[in-house]
């Protein structure tokens, strides 16, 4: 098949010691990485505005989380920095702009990892929480579990103070029109992404990430995705940190986050190379257009391969400056 992605993928080494030849993507001393989904994001179904309001939010998101990291903060801050203002967009399937299921409600799914403790949150299937990413960051912070679901993630939501919201707030125009078009149908799944996700590294070295997502149009029976899954969507340690969008059915029975992190780990593979082996041949000897990464190493090495026509993404480093891509080969 005819892949759209980043860059061509190397074999990954067998022997463990043996390092693949890199696949060279940008490096930053310290900084972050965000996505704001993949899919069919081609130039012709963005009219110029839409573009750049797209390449605007990044770039604020972006900037938030370096101001964080500017100022000695940590990785796990910088990347709620960068996700609260992206699920405050009506742009992104997730938070405000998430996508329907098909009973019409927003269901919201989000995970945080912190690589330099594998401490971890998760939510999955809550429906009035304004930022799910904060409450996933909570879980981890002051709970003894890693993944709290629908109405018992609600309770502890309120049990912490976190701000919930009339679903009115959830609701957009274009999500609504996509569930009325998806309902014929009958959920083969839409293309229209638009998950975020964050990665950071800190100026101790530490990495951290998160994902953010109302998970898929026309979703029944209380489907999750991998976006609140640990080792799925989201995985971080004290090497790697990954945070993926796309087809969550993939990236679940690959473990997809995970088997990044643990080339890196075991086969001493290039975070470019290990990125690429998943997103740009594993997964597509599987299925098409299943979706893409954000990945990074504790030296700064960024990679962020997808197999869709697009990927919206970002990243920053010490000086500040967001560079932000949409399309194939940006
Ligand atoms: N991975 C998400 C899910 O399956 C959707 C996406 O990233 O577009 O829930």
């Amino acid at each position: 098949m005819a892949v759209a992605g980043g860059c061509q993928s190397p074999p990954i080494a067998d022997a463990p010691g043996e390092r693949t030849p890199a696949v060279q993507g940008p490096r930053i001393e310290w900084g972050m990485v965000i996505h704001g989904g993949a899919g069919t994001i081609v130039r012709e179904r963005l009219t110029p505005e839409l573009e750049q309001q797209y390449r605007t939010a990044l770039a604020d998101a972006l900037r938030a989380g370096h101001r964080v990291l500017r100022d000695g903060g940590s990785s796990i801050d910088a990347v709620i920095a960068a996700l609260v203002p992206l699920e405050d967009s009506p742009l992104f399937n997730a938070g405000r702009g998430a996508v329907f299921t098909a009973d019409g409600v927003n269901s919201l799914d989000a995970s945080v990892m912190d690589g330099a403790t594998l401490r971890a949150g998760a939510v999955a299937g809550v429906t009035d929480v304004k930022n799910p990413i904060v409450l996933a960051r909570l879980v981890m912070d002051k709970s003894p579990h890693v993944m709290l679901s629908g109405s018992g993630a609600e309770q502890f939501a309120r049990a912490q103070g976190v701000p919930v919201t009339p679903k009115e707030w959830f609701f957009t125009e274009r999500r609504w029109k996509e569930l009325q078009d998806a309902k014929p149908e009958e959920a083969t799944p839409s293309d229209e992404r638009g998950t975020v996700g964050a990665i950071a590294l800190d100026r101790s070295g530490r990495l951290a990430a998160g994902t953010s997502t109302g998970g898929m149009t026309n979703k029944k029976w209380g489907r999750i995705g991998d976006s609140p899954i640990i080792g799925a969507g989201t995985y971080a340690n004290t090497r790697c940190a990954v945070s993926g969008t796309g087809w969550g059915e993939y990236f679940i029975r690959n473990a997809v986050a995970y088997d990044i992190c643990a080339r890196v780990e075991y086969a001493n593979a290039s975070i470019g190379a290990a990125a690429a082996e998943v997103v740009m041949t594993k997964l597509p000897q599987q299925d098409e257009n299943t979706g893409g990464v954000i990945a990074m190493d504790r030296e700064g090495n960024i990679a962020t391969p997808f197999n869709t026509a697009g990927m919206y993404r970002g990243w920053i480093g010490a000086n500040g400056e967001p560079t932000i891509a949409i399309f194939s080969g940006e």
